[in-house]
């Protein structure tokens, strides 16, 4: 395995460090790579050669794994829930999944998007494929253990620079990147710290039990010694729900190059670094080792 966890996570002071899943190496980059990546060994396992999911049209995700199926050769549907004009007009995921190759149909409505990909599946089944079914976000086992994994690249990274993070903050979606960390948090012996999911759509009550369920899930699935960690998702920065803004965030957004020397969009990272720093104004954590986890959407800066 290639070792290249040292370039992601930069200093900016002795405090605060940031762990740079944007610049993950492969499929686009960000946590949706990483997480592709994972599943990919199921796939492999399982020998199959058509691939079905679901995402918007700047789905992180859907981009992965188009461009996981354009590598190698596989045929791939995305069920995209969003509109059909602003995804052929867009930049960023939208562009990079028009040119991959794969099949894209649209649902007008998020409750038509079950039967879609049960009617890619059956079409591919049909003509002599055999396809894959991938969850949204890939919020898949694999998909958890890819976190998991990824803890480990952290504990040697703070071996090596006698550095222990107080307090992780991420963006939180699905939860499988959340859910993933805490299960490797416990693996790797993060007895101390602390992991602050902030939620970029969600209502902080469903999202922290979708996050523990699944935390349960994996540390029972993958034998890590369970130790109950609290799943904390804040709903305080949901500006309105998913993909919504406000004009503080989109500021922090357009200045993160400037100030930080890397990209924070609107929808993911933007709202949970803007979120961290009031969290960390408002509990006085100022003294505290901070860790960001950034976990992409170099695109959907870029399509914004
Ligand atoms: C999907 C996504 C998230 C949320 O990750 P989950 O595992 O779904 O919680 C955060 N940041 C970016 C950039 C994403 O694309």
């Amino acid at each position: 395995m290639m070792k290249y966890s040292y370039s992601r996570i930069n200093i900016i002071d002795d405090k605060f460090y940031v762990f740079r899943d944007d610049l993950y190496p492969f499929l686009g980059g960000g946590n949706k790579g990483r997480k592709m990546d994972a599943i990919a060994k199921d796939i492999f396992l399982k020998n199959t050669n058509a691939l079905v999911t679901t995402g918007g049209i700047q789905s992180n995700h859907c981009r992965a794994v188009a461009i996981f199926a354009a590598q190698y050769k596989m045929k791939c549907t995305l069920v995209l829930h969003g509109s059909k004009t602003e995804f052929e007009k867009q930049s960023g995921n939208a562009k990079i999944m028009r040119l991959s190759g794969a099949e894209i149909v649209f649902v007008e409505e998020a409750n038509q998007i079950g039967k879609a990909m049960d009617e890619a599946m059956r079409l591919y089944e049909n003509n002599g494929f055999k396809p894959y079914y991938i969850w949204g976000g890939g919020h898949t086992l694999e998909g958890g253990l890819a976190y998991i994994d990824a803890v480990k690249e952290l504990k040697e990274y703070c071996a090596e620079n006698n550095w222990t993070p107080d307090f992780i903050f991420h963006a939180s979606g699905t939860g499988s990147t959340q859910s993933g960390i805490l299960a490797g948090l416990d693996k790797y012996g993060f007895k101390n710290t602390k992991l602050i999911g902030i939620s970029v759509g969600r209502k902080s009550e469903p999202a922290a039990k979708i996050v523990d369920e699944f935390y349960k899930e994996l540390c029972s699935h993958y034998n890590i010694d369970c130790s109950n960690r609290e799943s904390i998702v804040l709903d305080d920065y949901l500006m309105g729900g998913y993909g919504q803004y406000n004009s503080e965030l989109k500021e922090l957004s357009l200045n993160s190059i400037k100030e930080y020397g890397f990209t924070l969009d609107t929808c993911y990272t933007g709202k949970a670094f803007y979120g961290m720093l009031d969290y960390i104004k408002k509990n006085k954590l100022e003294e505290k080792n901070i860790l960001f986890w950034h976990t992409g959407g170099i695109f959907n800066f870029l399509a914004e």
